[in-house]
């Protein structure tokens, strides 16, 4: 049976909650465009009053807000009440470039664990479970987002924050964890240690693993919930937003829904800025509706996604995004041809390999290299050099410029305890 955490607004009927997010639009957009002289400055440069956005069917005619207008704002900005009522600062992990800043009021923070609880009772989570949460505390949203969810929901909550990894197995094993919350890259560490330590998924009692914050596969889902012997869940959220929880997946596991009572979500052409219909292939953007501190409007995250109302079996109404397909600024041009590192993975998948690769990018005499690392498998030792020159013409097929293929030893490539680092980018272009 689907466990639910507010069965209310997860599978509130479409025309209800239309009717919320239209009240709850109007209601922010007043509250950006008096307290939020930047934004206000875009919506008068645009030509747009709080009186035109009468429902979700005005959205379109608002402003984008960019991750560059919020370095620009930064950091007080783009907030909507005074500090004194802020009783908290996150920031992102500066994946790609300047950290931002976000604030939230105590109503903001239960919002936030709100949406993250609804993500554990998905996977099944009760107040009997021992939460292992190993997302990085601090700064970073993942810790303290998941934290926040794990004491609604009355789990007992390890915040372990991430590294030490051995230390995380004891734990895991001495106070048998039953839910773990990490990146997916740490996950697969953890589960690659705890056999290198000689056990098995039945000297673990977990059962369910919540893991975001960076993209990953579905084959990486099926190698993560082999080793540690658990189903796998998907979470998304952005610092900018609040944090993970945003949305996330359900028993079905195909796609995360997206919690509409606070974000509505809508999928624009990245080059022009037109809004698509749904099932189209775009970049992601969230108005957040009930933020109090930061309430972004219709803040562009640069990730690539597709949404779908298509029915789903877990009993949710909620809309689902897919899985983000990777970051539109994830893109490196190398030798003036687009290159996303998702294409080499897909290669790197769909010929049997390691998902244990590192991509380098240089700049050599005036020419730009690219070099990927990959690990081994046992069987793909044989003939290195043939394999790599097999794998190195795959590679070529699919991006249209030649890379240079190393397959490297088990195990060379640095594990990451957050985020993992797929790309080096030694050309300091920017
Ligand atoms: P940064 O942008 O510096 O990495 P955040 O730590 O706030 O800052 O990370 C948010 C970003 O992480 C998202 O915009 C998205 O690109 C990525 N992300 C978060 N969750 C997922 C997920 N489940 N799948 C794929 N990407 C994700
Ligand atoms: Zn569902």
């Amino acid at each position: 049976m689907e466990n639910y955490w507010n069965k209310e607004i997860e599978c509130m009927s479409r025309e209800d909650m239309k009717k919320l997010q239209d009240e709850r639009l109007v209601a922010q957009v007043k509250h950006v465009y008096e307290n939020v002289p930047y934004y206000r400055n875009l919506m008068d440069k645009k030509g747009v009053t709080p009186d035109d956005i009468k429902s979700t069917e005005d959205l379109h005619k608002l402003p984008f807000l960019t991750k560059n207008d919020l370095r620009e704002a930064y950091p007080y900005g783009l907030l909507a009440k005074p500090l004194s009522e802020c009783v908290r600062i996150q920031s992102t992990s500066g994946t790609t470039g300047k950290r931002v800043v976000a604030f939230y009021t105590q109503n903001d923070i239960d919002l936030w664990e709100d949406c993250c609880a609804r993500a554990i009772v998905a996977t099944g989570g009760t107040k009997e479970d021992v939460c292992q949460v190993c997302y990085g505390y601090g700064l970073f949203t993942g810790g303290p987002g998941l934290n926040g969810g794990s004491h609604k929901v009355g789990c007992l909550t390890l915040p372990m924050s991430s590294g030490n990894t051995e230390r995380q197995i004891q734990f895991m094993r001495d106070l048998g964890s039953t839910i773990l919350c990490c990146t997916p890259s740490y996950a697969a560490y953890i589960g690659e240690t705890l056999h290198e330590m000689g056990f098995t998924t039945d000297d673990i009692k977990l059962r369910a693993g919540i893991f975001g914050a960076e993209p990953w596969t579905e084959e990486m889902r099926h190698e993560i919930e082999n080793l540690l012997g658990i189903k796998a869940y998907d979470i998304y959220g952005l610092t900018e937003t609040s944090g993970p929880g945003v949305a996330f997946e359900c028993s079905e596991q195909s796609g995360m829904h997206i919690n509409e009572d606070h974000f509505i979500p809508e999928i624009i052409d990245p080059d022009t800025g037109e809004v698509l219909p749904e099932g189209s292939k775009g970049e992601l953007v969230f108005t957040s509706i009930t933020k109090e501190a930061f309430p972004l409007l219709r803040y562009r995250t640069r990730d690539i996604c597709v949404l779908t109302r298509e029915k789903c079996s877990c009993g949710r109404t909620l809309i689902k995004m897919c899985k983000p397909m990777g970051r539109s600024d994830d893109m490196l041009i190398i030798r003036g041809v687009n290159v996303f590192p998702s294409q080499i993975e897909t290669v790197l998948i769909n010929k049997g390999y390691s998902l244990n690769y590192q991509i380098e990018v240089d700049r050599v005499n005036n020419t730009d290299t690219l070099d990927i690392n990959i690990e081994m498998k046992p069987e793909q030792s044989e003939n290195i050099p043939a394999e790599e020159k097999k794998l190195a013409s795959a590679i070529k097929t699919m991006l249209g410029i030649s890379p240079k293929v190393h397959l490297v030893p088990e195990k060379s490539i640095t594990r990451s305890e957050g985020k993992a680092v797929r790309v080096v980018d030694k050309r300091k272009l920017h």
